[in-house]
């Protein structure tokens, strides 16, 4: 449906802090003269997403729908749009625009935007003022400048997460211009550390992961670690004095950087991609002076480097490791996630999320209410034998909308799992109230 401005459409969000995530309809703009319109197929799970929607770093504004590692399909283009057209599959990252006037954004660099840039989610519209949603819908809408081509050669499902947890990954190691003459060091193996082994490795440098837990050296080395050293062993860390050019810092939390910075060989420079904060234990200067070394931050990467990065990634055969989850399923991998009981990235499937075609659904069976809310329409069912049928709900107030296909049983599975919350005597009457 249409109202005068937008198409209104599905999605999750979380609409307080401490709240799971759960069905929630909004509005997508139509296309202005620059828009792709995007028909989303998968986005990936980034830990901000989690932060972001339990409002830990206090500037959430809800509803939120969190999700910036979205690939998807070009559905329609605005007029003065020359790089996208219908049917190209393209993908959009963590930024949908930027000031376009400041210094960092006339280099190319919009993540750095003096003006702040505007994030996929949890941002306001330049030009109307309106919030921004992100990934965890049917479609999103953003301007041609920050849409990303994705080569043929790229799995989609697996290429999701390049668009955050790989460029940030993949940046540092093209502004320190890593190649073959060069020592890397990766500090952390999850979602961004395990993309920096494969990259480092594709860039020809030696590459060592570092890290706290004995026993992940066969996976570091199927990732292209050649070596792995063990970061709470002095005796290896004291081995390692002065080795590396650059390391890559990839842990969130706060820790103690002074082991890594002793094996930073002179002019080495330790980068931090994961945390946000103040570092402690304090860092000794010593480790700086003594070897002229440096610690640095990095973030995302601009518009033109994520196109280099994507290209790269086809070229040598390069994606994340994946795990795919329907929609329905994002409050249990929040739980995962916060145990890093991933690897290396969640990825949903948008699919789970789009209700069936009404080609599918046969005649309208019965219709009744459930409560006061929800009205309910059961298609007949398309195979008697086996009691499937077909039931669409709606919630009166016009929010969320789902549609089962399903026995009775996987009908009230579904619903549980969908978030949308029912009594056992609110089901519709053809329904066993013994199941459960
Ligand atoms: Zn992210
Ligand atoms: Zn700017």
């Amino acid at each position: 449906m249409r109202d005068s401005m937008a198409d209104i459409i599905n999605g999750y969000a979380a609409t307080a802090p401490g709240a799971a995530l759960a069905p929630f309809r909004f509005p997508r703009r139509y296309a202005r003269i620059d828009d792709v319109v995007i028909d989303i197929q998968y986005c990936g799970v980034c830990h901000s997403d989690l932060h972001q929607a339990h409002n830990d770093w206090g500037n959430t504004r809800y509803p939120v729908v969190p999700g910036h590692e979205i690939i998807g399909r070009v559905i329609d283009v605005g007029a003065s749009v020359s790089r996208f057209k219908a049917g190209d599959i393209v993908g959009v990252g963590c930024l949908v625009d930027s000031c376009g006037d400041c210094s960092p954004c006339c280099e190319g660099e919009e993540q750095y935007c003096l003006n702040r840039p505007t994030p996929t989610y949890n941002g306001v519209d330049r030009h109307d003022g309106s919030p921004t949603y992100g990934g965890y819908s049917e479609r999103i809408v953003v301007s041609e400048k920050f849409v990303l081509r994705i080569p043929d050669g790229l799995d989609p499902k697996a290429a999701a997460p390049l668009l955050c947890a790989g460029i940030t990954s993949y940046s540092p190691l093209r502004h320190w211009n890593v190649g073959p003459s060069d020592k890397v060091a990766v500090v952390g193996l999850g979602g961004l550390g395990h993309m920096a082994l494969k990259f480092a490795k594709a860039m020809g440098a030696e590459v060592t992961l570092i890290t706290r837990n004995v026993g992940k050296e066969q996976e570091a080395r199927r990732l292209g670690a050649d070596h792995v050293l063990i970061s709470s062993d002095a005796a290896q860390i004291r081995l390692a004095t002065g080795q590396f050019d650059l390391t890559v810092d990839t842990i969130p939390t706060p820790h103690d950087l002074n082991p890594y910075l002793s094996t930073l060989r002179l002019n080495g420079t330790l980068v931090l991609v994961g945390l946000i904060g103040p570092i402690a234990p304090p860092v000794h200067s010593g480790l700086l002076v003594t070897g002229r070394r440096s610690i640095a931050g990095s973030a995302i990467g601009g518009v033109e480097q994520m196109q280099e990065m994507l290209d790269f990634c086809a070229a040598h055969n390069i994606n994340c490791d994946v795990e795919m989850i329907r929609m329905q399923d994002i409050n249990r991998a929040y739980e995962r996630l916060l145990k890093s009981d991933v690897r290396y990235r969640f990825v949903i499937d948008m699919d789970s999320l789009k209700v069936l075609p009404v080609a599918d659904r046969g005649e309208v069976a019965e219709r009744g209410r459930i409560n006061q809310a929800w009205n309910y329409k059961r298609f007949r069912a398309p195979h008697d034998r086996c009691n499937r049928a077909e039931f669409e709900m709606r919630w009166a107030g016009g929010g969320s909308h789902a549609v089962a296909h399903a026995s009775s049983f996987c009908y009230f599975t579904y619903l549980r799992n969908s978030g949308l919350r029912f009594s056992r005597n609110a089901l519709p009457p053809s329904f066993d109230s013994s199941v459960s």
